[in-house]
């Protein structure tokens, strides 16, 4: 099963992620995890990213798409992955041409993206900075959004209230996965 996870930061997607990674034992891949992983390269290529991540933009579709068809083509997510972060931006959803099963939306709004951002003093981030949160939401707005648009029409698009409890949000999951694809 290919299933991609899109969400406002701080809606849950890599926690969702990895619960779903482990239950239906496929395998988890994050663009930000991938990129962040990146920026810690003392290289030209690492300062860049890392520069991109820290203002809390987005790493040009070309690059992000060369490298996540590049992870993809890997045997480990021939029979199926749950992806995280990818596709972003309209001209992402439209050359990334994989034959997705579901595209699953964490909905939460811009005050509980903020507020559960601030929140995670535990595993803060470098790009978790009141600013940063805040230029990341409106990306979202602008070049996330229209990803939803675009999946809406085909019928792969399923909404998840991203507001509930980590388990509550798992077992919507489960439930709908169940009901559409008899896992
Ligand atoms: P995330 O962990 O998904 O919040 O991603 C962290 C950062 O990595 C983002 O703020 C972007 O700078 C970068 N990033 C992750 N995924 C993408 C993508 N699909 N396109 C462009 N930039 C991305």
């Amino acid at each position: 099963m290919k299933l991609i996870l899109i969400g406002m930061p701080g809606s849950g997607k890599s926690t969702q992620g990895n619960l779903l990674s482990k239950e239906l034992n496929i395998p988890y891949l994050s663009t930000g995890d991938i990129f962040r992983t990146l920026s810690k390269e003392p290289t030209p290529t690492g300062r860049y990213i890392k520069e991109i991540i820290d203002k809390g933009s987005l790493i040009p579709d070309d690059k992000t798409i060369q490298i996540v068809t590049e992870y993809l083509s890997r045997s480990d997510y021939k029979d199926g992955y749950i992806l995280d972060g990818f596709p972003r931006t309209s001209i992402q959803a439209m050359n990334f041409k994989d034959n997705i099963d579901y595209v699953l939306y964490l909905s939460i709004d811009d005050v509980e993206s903020l507020n559960r951002l601030l929140k995670r003093q535990d595993k803060l981030r470098q790009d978790d900075t009141v600013n940063t949160i805040k230029k990341r939401i409106e990306i979202f707005h602008k070049q996330t959004q229209p990803v939803l648009d675009f999946y809406k029409p085909k019928g792969l698009l399923q909404i998840v209230d991203g507001s509930k409890s980590i388990e509550g949000i798992h077992q919507v999951i489960i439930d709908i996965l169940k009901n559409i694809h008899e896992i």
